[in-house]
């Protein structure tokens, strides 16, 4: 038998409870940054700390894309692209060590991913449906290779081997923002909380006692989508031939280009990857989409805590070992 103060206790604690649940609820914001959308849902029992943490993200993405645009003439990284082919340029230890870790995800796809792919990259525009001519073509492939970037950790410097060399993060740049942005929620108490940038997403905690559902779309039907992927303090990254394109006698040019022919890469439609961290989540769905089906499965299955789901160009479906049903 429960004695009255161990009754009156329980019911404390209950109402308790019952009060933060009722008090606590979700926040959420979404902007245009990066070139994308950028999102981010929260669950806290005080308004104002939540809209202070969703202030935080947004100028984190913001700080972020003026460190490491292309498009910003002034960013650090475009400071890197005008000067390093004449000199070593030193960098910020966050743009060296983001840089440094990409050239490694070049080393694990097998050159698949490829930050210096922006040498025929920067001859691409997607809204003007512009490609590169043969010649721009011939000389950019002719200086594509990660080779060609030395880091000097010392005076965390990058140089260029030779004239002509290009690097370009919007294939992980957006998983670091994310990745920044649900460190500063965790340092302020933020125990479950989802962050978006355009195709990569990282989640904090679960979603009041589930997983998240974090959809995968169609890549041939805009809201549409073809699977519900359930995340919990994971990080979840799609590339599609769908989200910068345009079609031309039934070609379509898209801005996942393969770095040994300068064109875009075609034999997927959308690659998924799931693990811990959205940096590599980021870089290796991008990654995998050049390698293709084969390959780019090989690949996941090679590497713990990594998943993929691959959509090829008919439309299927393939999964990685530890995501086929019955795994
Ligand atoms: P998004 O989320 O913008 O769709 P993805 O993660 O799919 O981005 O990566 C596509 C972006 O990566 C391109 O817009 C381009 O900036 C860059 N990119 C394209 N091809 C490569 C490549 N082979 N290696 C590295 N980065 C690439
Ligand atoms: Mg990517």
């Amino acid at each position: 038998m429960k004695s009255l103060k161990q009754i009156a206790y329980s019911v404390f604690t209950g109402l308790l409870l019952v009060t933060s649940v009722a008090n606590a609820e979700w926040f959420d914001r979404t902007e245009a940054i990066m070139g994308t959308q950028v999102s981010v849902q929260l669950w806290h029992d005080n308004k104002a700390i939540a809209e202070m943490c969703m202030d935080q993200v947004i100028s984190e993405m913001h700080r972020i894309d003026h460190l490491m645009s292309t498009y910003k003439s002034h960013s650090e990284l475009s400071m890197v692209n005008a000067n390093a082919a004449g000199e070593a340029v030193a960098v910020s230890d966050e743009l060296f060590e983001l840089i440094q870790l990409a050239l490694e995800l070049g080393v694990v796809t097998q050159g698949a991913f490829d930050i210096t792919y922006a040498s025929v990259g920067k001859h691409y525009d997607f809204r003007k449906g512009q490609i590169p001519s043969e010649t721009q073509k011939q000389a950019a492939l002719s200086v594509i290779s990660i080779k060609n970037v030395v880091l000097n950790e010392k005076d965390t410097t990058v140089r260029f081997t030779r004239e002509g060399v290009r690097i370009d993060l919007g294939g992980i740049a957006k998983g670091h923002a994310v990745e920044s942005a649900v460190r500063l929620l965790r340092a302020n108490g933020v125990e479950s909380a989802i962050v978006t940038a355009g195709g990569d997403s990282r989640v904090l905690g679960d979603h009041r006692g589930r997983p998240w559902a974090v959809g995968i779309r169609d890549p041939r039907q805009k809201d549409g989508l073809v699977a519900r992927m359930p995340v919990q303090e994971e990080a979840i990254s799609t590339s599609g031939d769908y989200e910068r394109y345009f079609e031309a006698d039934g070609v379509r040019y898209h801005h996942i280009i393969e770095p040994t022919s300068g064109d875009s890469a075609r034999s997927v439609r959308s690659v998924t990857v799931i693990g811990p961290d959205a940096i590599k989540t980021d870089a290796l769905s991008t990654g995998v989409f050049v390698l293709g089906k084969e390959r780019g499965l090989e690949l996941i299955d090679s590497l713990d805590d990594f998943e993929a789901i691959v959509i090829d160009q008919y439309g299927e479906m393939h999964f990685s070992r530890g995501l086929e049903p019955g795994a």
